[in-house]
């Protein structure tokens, strides 16, 4: 058979590729020609970038770069094995001492990715048809795909519904499960709210559930030094689980869980990520210690990613936009029709400011949206500039 032969055998793709294309799901991929900066070139134009989750600008850091450039002089580009055969580097022992610090936890384990980390937890703790996994209707694809590898049955409870999340907690299901685990992101990453954590952990100790929180969008930016939601409220000898990633504020990639010993050893033994997929290269691990070295030495960033969340928030407002109910730097500019978002979007990108159109379904009809993110890189120009614009297209398009 001809290779053009064989190939038709994948003709049922072009008619699936005009299906997304006739709900508006089909993705073209924007290509970024710098660095992810706080000003990027993506595709072919300068843009104020307010798209990323580079929260603290950490990507082109001077100290991040030395550290990863001397990590590939000292240990190679990579560990060419899995953590448990032979790619745990004595860095990669020290990042996750660190980490267990930073997160005031008893221990830490990282993983390839933020999404790799969610399915390890909720397949290694969720053994049973017996257990429960309870899990926010907002939470990450990775959490629900999560819940879907593992054994256990599991219960949606609406968006931040705590009365919802009583009612499962007393289900017969539930009192009769072995264990049980709520699962919510700490900060949600189409809205930028917080997680109810107090409330969540509050139901946890009366109905003797776990929780656990994805910090993915928390860590770097909220609580002291960036530790996250529980060092937010409080509560971080209350949370069992957190989870964080290395690829948002950590300007890298990979995940980590942060909680007791006995949890790490468990997941050493069991995560299947970790078990079957490879460790990171030494550039990873040492960005993130070179990370972890600026978050607790240098909170001046952090004051800046909040200062400037605060004035581009307020200048989007008092614009007339719908911002939503966000807490974060994460800020929703709700358009409530999925064209209308998209024109905004490609009108800014024509003005030299990108930010992203998000439609149906990743979120619900009626919630079309631009979705920004401002980082500590931004200067007060950058964003007085992003407001003018916006200012500008939203009245063009009747939408302020
Ligand atoms: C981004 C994100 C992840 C995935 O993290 P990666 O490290 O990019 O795989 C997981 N959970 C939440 C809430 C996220 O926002």
């Amino acid at each position: 058979m001809t290779q053009a032969a064989a190939m038709r055998g994948l003709g049922f793709l072009e008619e699936e590729l005009w299906r997304l294309d006739d709900e508006g799901r089909r993705i073209r991929l924007r290509i970024l020609e710098s660095a992810q900066e706080p000003v990027s070139t993506i595709d072919g134009r300068r843009v104020i970038n307010l798209t990323s989750n580079n929260y603290l600008a950490l990507t082109t850091h001077p100290k991040v770069k030395a550290a990863a450039k001397d990590a590939i002089d000292r240990y190679g580009v990579g560990t060419a094995a899995v953590r448990t055969i032979i790619g745990t580097m004595d860095i990669h022992q020290e990042l996750e001492e660190r980490l267990a610090r930073f997160k005031g936890t008893e221990a830490a384990v990282v993983f390839q990715s933020g999404f790799s980390t969610n399915v390890a937890l909720c397949q290694s703790l969720m053994t049973s048809e017996q257990d429960l996994l309870i899990s926010d209707a907002l939470n990450h694809a990775s959490i629900i795909d999560g819940a879907r590898l593992a054994k256990s049955a599991r219960q949606i409870y609406p968006h931040k519904d705590m009365k919802a999340l009583q009612a499962i907690l007393e289900t017969p299901e539930s009192r009769h499960a072995r264990r049980r685990m709520i699962v919510t992101d700490g900060v949600f990453s189409m809205d930028g709210d917080i997680a109810p954590l107090p409330e969540i952990v509050a139901l946890a100790e009366r109905y003797d559930a776990i929780v656990m929180v994805d910090d993915a969008h928390a860590s770097g930016v909220l609580g002291k030094n960036g530790r996250g939601t529980p060092d937010h409220f409080g509560l971080t000898d209350r949370v069992q689980v957190q989870i964080g990633t290395l690829s948002k504020a950590f300007a890298a990639i990979g995940g980590y869980v942060a909680s007791t010993k006995t949890l790490r050893e468990y997941l050493i033994s069991t995560a299947r990520p970790f078990l079957f997929s490879s460790s990171h290269p030494p550039s990873v691990t040492a960005t993130c210690l070179a990370v972890l070295d600026i978050l607790e030495n240098d909170p001046q960033r952090l004051a800046a990613l909040w200062e400037n969340t605060r004035m581009f928030k307020e200048g989007l407002k008092k614009a007339g936009f719908n911002t939503g109910v966000s807490e974060t730097p994460i800020t929703p500019v709700i358009v409530g029709d999925g064209a209308k978002a998209k024109q905004l979007s490609e009108m800014l990108f024509e003005e030299g400011v990108f930010a992203l159109s998000i439609g149906f379904p990743t979120v619900a009809k009626g919630q079309e949206r631009l979705r920004t993110i401002v980082t500590a890189g931004h200067t007060k120009s950058d964003l007085e500039t992003a407001l003018a614009k916006f200012q500008k297209a939203g009245k063009a398009l009747g939408i302020v």
